[in-house]
């Protein structure tokens, strides 16, 4: 059997991009301080790079599911003219109490629920327990904690006020996505 794969799920908002609070608009995207660097490192140490988010704002009415799409493939497009790249994205569209049908539901993909990285995992074959989540939020640390993986809080977005407030600590914490690639390439 082929070995499985190690991966790094990465949160989007406040992690790779700018929190803009439901992005929108696909030219309001704007990447953080060591986010391509970050990502070209991990994709040069052979992890697979996956896009974890949580997008209520479908739920919500803010924006369409082709609309997330078009912004992922821009996302996609400005990281490959940059030398780096994303192996997959997933999103979870769902809230639990705002929208209508499909969209308001106790889902099992909405972070801290492990579900996106499970699912992930199934999709690519990929080893959760070598595997890496980062994010800005303490849902992104539940959710890496209850799905396996090792977790890297970062301190862009809103990961600063985020410290103090996780429910179980993380594994590091990092200045950014370029601190967290380089400490867990060195794991
Ligand atoms: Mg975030
Ligand atoms: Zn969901």
């Amino acid at each position: 059997m082929e070995k499985q794969k190690q991966a790094v799920f990465l949160d989007r908002d406040g992690t790779i991009i700018k929190d803009v609070h439901y992005l929108s608009n696909p030219k309001e995207i704007e990447f953080l301080p060591g986010a391509i660097e970050g990502i070209k490192k991990l994709n040069e140490a052979g992890f697979l790079v996956i896009v974890i988010s949580n997008q209520s704002g479908i739920a919500r009415g803010i924006l369409s599911e082709d609309l997330l799409q078009t912004i992922d493939k821009t996302m996609h497009k400005l990281l490959l003219a940059r030398g780096a790249h994303i192996d997959g994205s997933y999103y979870c569209p769902h809230h639990p109490e705002h929208g209508t049908y499909p969209y308001n539901d106790e889902c099992e993909c909405r972070k801290p629920s492990p579900g996106m990285i499970i699912r992930a995992a199934k999709e690519k074959g990929i080893d959760l327990g070598r595997s890496f989540m980062i994010g800005d939020k303490p849902s992104d640390i539940e959710a890496g904690r209850r799905a396996g993986v090792k977790t890297v809080l970062v301190l862009t977005g809103l990961g600063t006020e985020s410290k103090d407030k996780l429910e179980r600590p993380t594994d590091r914490v990092a200045s950014d996505l370029a601190d967290a690639a380089a400490w867990i390439i060195d794991h």
